[in-house]
Parts: C-alpha cells; structure tokens; sequence
C-alpha cells in the first residue's frame, strides 16, 4: 500500500510499504478519508520541532471501517470512525481512569504517526490503511450529519483544546476565559478552545495574539481579541490557556489567572521557562501541563458540534490527498487532507468466522 513518509523539514514522499494484517479479534483495518495536519506535524515540517525522520505520517482522521475481527461489538464494516492519535486497551486501570494515554498495556506514548516517539510499528494515518488494535475502545463511530472534513481534529487538537475549557473547568459558574496564543505554540488547539469555551457559554472568551489570521478566526467564534505580544498580565480570570510557546505568553497567561483559578499550558517546552511559584501559590493558582488523554474527550467534543461549536473555521486548507506532499513542504496553520469514502455496500455480508492473519481489504466495501 501506499505511505506518506516524512523525511525532515518540509520533506515527505509517497512510499510503497507492506499492507498492514489484522492479527487480533479486537483489532480493526481501517481506510482513512479525512486527516488533518496536528500542530505538532506542522512544528516537525518547518522545523521548530526535533522529531527526526524518516517516519509514517499523519495522527489526526476520520476514517472509514474496512475490516473488523470477530471480537468487535461496537462498530461494523462501511462504518465513518474517529481515530485516536493515542493506542489505548480500555481495560487496563489508566485507561478505566479515562488516562488514555498512559494506557498500560502498550509501551508509554505509543501513538501513529509520531515517529520513534510514538512506536514506528502503528504507522501513520496518510496510508491506505491502518490497524486500531483495541477497536471497541478506540474508535468513536461519527454521528450523522457531521461532515469528516470539519472534525479531522477530533482525535487530537480538538480535545488537546477541550481539556483546558472543558468540564470541570467550564462548570464553575461565570467562569471568563483567556487564551494566549503565539507563533511559537499549538496554534490550532488554542483556537479550538476558543471556540469551544464559547460554545459551553463561557460569559466572556478573550484571544491574545499578534497574527491576524488568528485573530480573525478567534473573533470569528465570538472572542473578544486583543492584538499584540503578551503583556505581563491582562486581567484576572478563572480559566487561562496558554498556547503561546513562549515564556513571555506562559508568564502572562499565569498573571492573569484569578484566585483559585486554572492555568492550562498545551505548549510543548523543550527548555524550562521560569514560573512565578509564590505568586500562583498565594492565589492558589493549579498549572496543568501535560499530554492529553484523548480518547474520553472525542464522543464530548463531536456532541458540542453539534451544539455551536464549528472546527472547520480552524482550518486552513481542505487538500486532495495526492496533493499532500506539495502542501506539505510549506504547510499552514490545519491542512485537512480528503479523499473519496468507498460506495456503500450493496448487500450485507455474511458471518464470517476468520479471525487471524487476514490481508486488508478482505471484505473491503467495493
Ligand atoms: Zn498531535
Ligand atoms: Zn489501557
């Protein structure tokens, strides 16, 4: 089968690789429609971002079920399916906990599309096909109506965004929030916090940036902006997001937290800015970093789609996906890359007792 492969900073190729199996009962094959480019991706390609290559690309999509094993309840061939970024089990005691991404019965972080960091043998999502080993426990059937396109995201930007704004953040009554962005951050997870802090009817969201694009899709979620490089401190507000990548932004993001109040940071630091400890702890001020836990967000987020919030206004581009090489040797902020679903089939197919060691496609809606 075919393989986008990333090379380095704005370098990938096509590639001919061998067809994944589905070696176990739980597992899925799947033939990803719709994925989009993480911020993370985007950071590797223009090199802000040391993830070496050569490695499988592509960690965000919709795809569509080619294949089940006989163990799978939840989704059936033909099925549009949400693919977490992150390998998870559901059964082990971090996954029961909802901390997908510490999932204990893989090696830490095992991932698609990340490279040496993520586990190279889950390959990547810009692939004819993919194997999801836990199937029941990863994949989020699509609900209808929503277009695969606008929520290419879901299986990782969107709820990276979710759980700075989200429950049980957003439950605190009157609660305004402040994201401050930055060249140097997540970009695209802190637009989608925005949008989805106004969504959960947050009284007032405030975006801090100095890029007009970014800007404009913050107000276009209904943000109030304000333009410039981060001051120290804006304001006093109970939920804080920083996205800006920067020790300046995470400064003023930590400023500006209210008493009691949460600072959430989705950048990735790779060197240790300094923190303003005494100041957060006499305002009793909670900082949460870390990797998100997807899979638990991902059936959240798809509802709030449904309730006002629009990913789409995020992305940048919508590609063919044999265009992808080009668009992505200087890629923008979300590129979602698109092909055809396959027709649906004609007739349901009968019971079929295989279980093991099957070629994708067997079965594969024509
Ligand atoms: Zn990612
Ligand atoms: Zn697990």
């Amino acid at each position: 089968m075919r393989q986008l492969i990333l090379h380095g900073q704005g370098a990938t190729a096509w590639e001919d690789v061998p067809d994944p199996v589905l070696t176990h009962p739980a597992g899925a094959l799947v033939r990803p429609i719709a994925v989009a480019t993480c911020d993370l991706d985007v950071g590797v390609l223009r090199g802000r971002f040391p993830l070496e290559g050569p490695y499988p690309f592509g960690h965000e999509g919709v795809a569509q079920v080619v294949d089940v094993g006989d163990e799978v309840g939840t989704v059936a061939v033909g099925d549009l399916v949400v693919v977490p970024f992150q390998i998870s089990c559901g059964a082990c005691v971090p996954c029961r906990r909802g901390r997908t991404g510490n999932c204990a019965s893989h090696p830490r972080m095992s991932t698609y599309g990340l490279g040496t960091m993520g586990g190279l043998a889950w390959g990547g999502f810009m692939a004819d096909f993919v194997v999801v080993p836990h199937a029941d426990a990863m994949l989020v059937p699509l609900p209808p109506g929503i277009d695969p396109i606008d929520v290419a995201s879901a299986s990782d930007n969107i709820p990276d965004g979710w759980r700075t704004v989200g429950p049980p953040l957003s439950d605190e009554p009157g609660a305004e929030v402040l994201v401050v962005g930055g060249d140097g951050g997540p970009n695209s997870i802190g637009l989608y916090a925005v949008g989805m802090a106004v969504a959960l009817g947050a009284p007032r969201v405030v975006y801090l940036d100095h890029d007009p694009a970014r800007l404009g899709i913050a107000s276009a979620f209904g943000a109030d902006v304000i333009d410039g490089s981060p001051p120290r401190k804006v304001g006093a507000f109970p939920i804080t997001v920083d996205v800006s990548g920067t020790p300046e932004g995470l400064q003023c993001a930590l400023n500006s937290t209210a008493f009691d109040g949460t600072c959430s940071s989705a950048s990735v630091y790779l060197t240790d800015p300094t923190l303003p400890l005494f100041s957060m702890y006499s305002r009793c001020c909670t900082f949460r970093i870390g990797r998100a836990h997807v899979r638990p967000a991902i059936p959240l987020v798809l509802d709030l789609v449904g309730g006002g919030f629009d990913p789409a206004l995020v992305t940048s581009a919508v590609v063919d996906w044999d265009d992808a090489t080009s668009a992505l040797a200087d890629p923008p902020m979300k590129i979602v890359f698109s092909r055809p679903r396959a027709a649906p089939r004609p007739t349901a197919e009968p019971n079929r007792t295989v279980s093991s060691r099957r070629r994708p496609g067997a079965g594969r809606p024509r």
